[in-house]
């Protein structure tokens, strides 16, 4: 299939898509227009079949002056101002910083050298750090960044720090819990209309929650240590209403996969990406997490989904502290809509070497693959497990290629091995997935999404070709300069295990 590609308006908050001009889901043209703009472009989107609208809350932020998007409250209500508009500088009160093994070293260092070397953080208690990237190593550099973040930790008094301290035994540190997105939620360190700041690009993820959440560089982690602010620039709103009956061979991966295909790349440079819909709306908090981890392959700033009773729920056992969700205002001014009948959409594959290379996994049946890779903070959580399980009860053979198993986190790793699979009559994860001859679930942590060092579980240290529920496929990043990335759903993953080809999940769901 081929990609379409939505270049962003050069004129704000003004445009709006015409009538569709009725041709298939995903080929349609419909005209393009962008007011106070002479010129009409002509665009690609996927489908605009009479979605339906999403029912729209009321601002909780008291009387609005001016409408603004979710993503604008958030950081007017953190900037302490009553309105803001994309464009502008603010000073933001930062909730919750998170730092991992590979920035936390350099973050604090900066931070030392700036506040000086006996100053105390900004607050023990807003400060997450989160050993997950190259734990299961013998590489020295490596197991020395995690030895310096504990004694940080300990000097510091940081409140919330998941230590590794057994690296025989992921089991025995209690305290341990592997990637730093999916354990931010876990732990419930993800509240709507709050501000989180990480120091790695997917912390985007956590937009699923309706907060403000994003990747930031060292020194401006090490600029929030010393201070709890952040110098933010008000970033314009991408909506993207998706609405229809999600089909049951689909999830939030391919959701994300159409999205990147139609934008590209750079769709999203420094701008928000709203996601709202009836399909949203219907989605787990992992889905949504999902969906909101990937919005940076787009170059988003941000990704956000509208809290609602699915959202309080997942938090209810998590979290005491109160928060407050804001909504998008009725009349709040988005710099591009797009609109999506995903009833219509198909599996997807993001092929070698870009997330945006989209194509339909029925297009890649003649690929031939050398391995499988479950995990991450995008395919690792316990329902990408599920659903891949699902594909391999339903097929009830064995796999074709080594296929790779890496929970992210402590608690992925034991529903694995204690929660019933739905239909299975029982059974867990981990018996379907042995059945299937999988590769045992390995320790939780990031694994080889990122390559990692030369001994990380599952890397590619072979030019191979490799199905991956992982979020990129840029030369070298599961190791191997050659290796060749296909971006895919668990459903898809599983499928293309079972036939050693890229799969359409399909011919084992139907
Ligand atoms: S699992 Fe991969 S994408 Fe996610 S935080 Fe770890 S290295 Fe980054």
């Amino acid at each position: 299939m081929a990609s379409s590609a939505i270049a962003p308006t050069s004129t704000p908050f003004t445009s709006k898509f015409q009538k569709d001009e009725g041709l298939s889901a995903f080929s349609s043209q419909p005209s393009f227009s962008i007011q106070n703009s002479k010129k009409t472009v002509s665009r690609k989107i996927v489908s605009v079949v009479a979605p339906q609208q999403s029912e729209r809350r009321p601002s909780t932020t008291g009387p609005v002056k001016t409408a603004m998007t979710m993503t604008e409250k958030i950081l007017a209500r953190a900037s302490e101002k009553p309105q803001l508009s994309p464009g502008e500088n603010v000073w933001v009160n930062v909730d919750i910083l998170m730092t991992h093994d590979i920035c936390g070293p350099a973050s604090f260092g900066i931070f030392k050298r700036e506040f000086g070397q006996n100053a105390k953080v900004w607050d023990r208690e807003k400060i997450v750090i989160i050993p997950d990237h190259y734990i299961f190593t013998n590489d020295e550099r490596a197991n020395r960044n995690v030895d310096i973040l504990r004694e940080l930790c300990l000097e510091q008094n940081i409140k919330y720090f998941y230590d590794i301290t057994d690296l025989g035994n992921f089991k025995a540190n209690l305290d341990y819990k592997g990637v730093c997105h999916v354990a931010l939620a876990q732990e419930g360190h993800c509240r709507p209309g709050e501000i989180l700041l990480g120091t790695d690009s997917h912390t985007c993820t956590a937009g699923a929650f309706g907060q403000f959440a994003t990747g930031i560089g060292n020194t401006d982690a090490g600029f929030v240590l010393g201070t709890g602010k952040l110098l933010l620039k008000v970033p314009p709103t991408l909506r993207f209403v998706m609405d229809g009956e999600m089909p049951n061979y689909l999830l939030a991966k391919d959701l994300i996969l159409q999205i990147i295909g139609e934008i590209s790349l750079s769709g999203a440079t420094y701008k928000s990406m709203e996601f709202v819909g009836t399909t949203v709306e219907s989605l787990t908090m992992e889905e949504r997490m999902t969906l909101c981890n990937m919005v940076v392959e787009a170059g988003g700033k941000n990704g956000v989904i509208p809290a609602d009773r699915t959202t309080y729920k997942y938090l209810e056992d998590k979290t005491s502290v109160p928060y407050e969700p804001v909504y998008s205002d009725e009349q709040a001014r988005f710099l591009s809509e797009y609109r999506f009948d995903v009833s219509k959409l198909e599996p997807l594959v993001a092929k070698p070497y870009s997330p945006e290379n989209r194509s339909l996994a029925r297009e890649c049946k003649d690929v031939k693959i050398d391995r499988v890779y479950i995990g991450s903070c995008t395919g690792g959580k316990t329902e990408d497990f599920m659903a891949a399980a699902k594909i391999f009860m339903a097929s009830g053979k064995k796999v074709k290629v080594p296929t790779f198993l890496v929970p992210a986190t402590q608690k992925v790793w034991m529903d694995i091995y204690s929660l019933p699979v739905p239909g299975s009559g029982g059974k867990t994860c981990s018996q379907i997935f042995e059945e299937a001859g999988c590769d045992t679930p390995a320790s939780p942590s990031c694994g080889a999404c990122m390559g990692g060092p030369r001994d990380t579980h599952a890397r590619m240290n072979e030019p191979q070709v490799c199905v991956s529920t992982t979020n990129r496929n840029f030369p070298g990043r599961m190791g191997h300069k050659e290796g060749q990335i296909y971006l895919a759903s668990p459903y898809t993953a599983a499928a293309s295990a079972l036939t050693g080809f890229v799969t359409d999940p399909r011919e084992f769901l139907q």
